[in-house]
């Protein structure tokens, strides 16, 4: 094996970030990481010695393990800054849905592949994904060497035929790339599903032992809507068709109520929901997801961007900064949410999120080496009381210099070594303005939920 794709190396004299399940993160000094066959093999204090394989200098940086955004749409890029200063109804019906209209399936992949050289950029070393033309996702991130579990969005108004083709998609996909490629099926919402639909996604994720991921009681209007039209809320209508048995990633859940806790609870072991504030804020909702009553049900919560046509950028830091920020002021306790439990939610919450806690999401000999060395030199971090401090309050995407997914070098020294981002970005921008053009009148779907 060459030594850029999962051979052997050693990154030498690194600070480590080590994160336990439960309890406080600390950080384990000048130590060696080695890494054979794409796994961490030992984590030991730093000796100079020969060895077999390349080495990577970690003097001065710290390795954490690459995040994990657990809910985005990452070919959004596309519409970036395209839909702003608007309500939640007309950010769907008068600007995205339309625009999607106009999607090939080049534009998907080249959005992926931008988006891709985005997160690896900024220590995102796995995505949960939820988007149409999945096929072109998938070969964009199986080329940019990233990690993802990709899910085929899906309406009922597509029909059967897009259903079936949907699961077609996992059992092709789910496991390609060396297993860097899984896949879930994608069943948009509850409100854009219909309940024999999601019965039919239920099984055919338990089936092919995938999971589910989708949007449900985004906001707290959607679940009140859903109660007058039909008596139950969106998390009981995920119950009641099997989709929290077969194991789901909920995107959002700002409108999951107290009577949803219990239901989710049950399904604990299985289900999470993924929290991306940046979206809620821009779009004036409250309230945001109840993420102490979720933990406090057992239920995993992971931190996510949303797609970036919301959230502006894929940039996990940003997402869990703000999780701490408006989980402290949504309970009123500025002792809650602490560093330790905020990093948390973006490393082994976004692991178990995706179905790969045994895999990622930690330091530690047996994972997979997804690593990224992070530069806390910058005035900005100094001087650096608390590294933990620094990741969750102080440090920026840029301080980012090396990212690894399965011991492949991604990013080296802030250079990407498998994205040609000039070229990518000039055929990009001949794109937009037919992307951006909605004259034809037209949507992929109506938002009335
Ligand atoms: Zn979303």
């Amino acid at each position: 094996m060459s030594r850029d794709d999962g051979g052997r190396l050693v990154i030498r004299g690194c600070d480590v970030l080590r994160i336990p399940a439960e309890g406080e993160c600390d950080v384990l000094r000048a130590q060696d990481i080695t890494v054979a066959d794409g796994a961490i093999e030992s984590i030991r204090p730093t000796r100079e010695a020969e060895t077999a394989g390349e080495v990577i200098s970690g003097h001065g940086l710290l390795a954490v393990p690459g995040l994990v955004n657990a809910h985005t749409h990452s070919p959004m890029v596309m519409m970036r800054g395209a839909a702003e200063d608007v309500s939640v109804e007309e950010w769907f019906n008068e600007r995205i849905w339309p625009m999607e209209v106009n999607l090939t399936p080049e534009d998907v992949r080249l959005g992926a592949e931008l988006a891709c050289a985005e997160m690896i950029s900024s220590g995102v070393t796995a995505f949960a994904d939820h988007y149409f033309f999945p096929e072109q996702i998938a070969d964009a991130v199986t080329a940019s060497g990233l990690r993802a579990d990709i899910a085929p969005t899906y309406f009922s108004s597509q029909g059967e035929k897009a259903l079936e083709a949907t699961a077609e998609f996992a059992e092709s996909w789910h496991g390609a790339a060396g297993g860097r490629v899984t896949v879930s099926m994608g069943p948009h919402a509850p409100y854009t599903v219909n309940d024999a639909d999601l019965r039919t996604v239920s099984e055919h994720a338990r089936r092919l032992g995938v999971r589910i991921h989708i949007h449900a009681a985004e906001n707290v209007e959607q679940t009140q809507s859903s109660l007058e039209r039909r008596g139950i809320t969106p998390i009981r209508v995920l119950h009641d068709t099997g989709v929290l048995d077969a194991g789901a990633l909920i995107a959002h859940g700002c409108g999951i109520v107290p009577q949803d806790l219990p239901l989710l609870a049950e399904h604990s072991g299985t289900v999470a929901v993924a929290c991306s504030p940046k979206g809620y804020l821009k779009h004036a909702l409250v309230p945001l997801t109840p993420v102490r009553a979720l933990l406090d049900a057992g239920v995993t919560v992971a931190a996510a961007t949303d797609g970036p046509a919301s959230n502006n950028n894929l940039d996990v830091w940003e997402s869990l900064r703000l999780i701490a920020l408006t989980q402290k002021q949504a309970e009123r306790d500025a002792t809650w949410m602490t560093l330790s439990d905020t990093l948390r939610l973006a490393t082994r919450g976004g692991a178990h999120a995706l179905g790969l806690g045994d895999r990622i999401g930690c330091l530690e000999p047996g994972k997979r080496a997804d690593i990224v060395l992070m530069d806390l030199s910058g005035v900005h971090c100094r001087p650096l009381h608390d590294a933990r401090a620094a990741l969750v309050y102080s440090a920026r995407a840029s301080d980012v210099r090396t990212v690894l997914v399965d011991g492949r070098i991604l990013m080296r020294d802030g250079r990407l070594t498998t994205i040609d981002v000039p070229a990518l970005l000039g055929e990009i921008d001949g794109r937009v303005a037919r992307l951006l053009d909605i004259s034809h009148g037209t949507a992929v779907q109506h938002y009335d939920p």
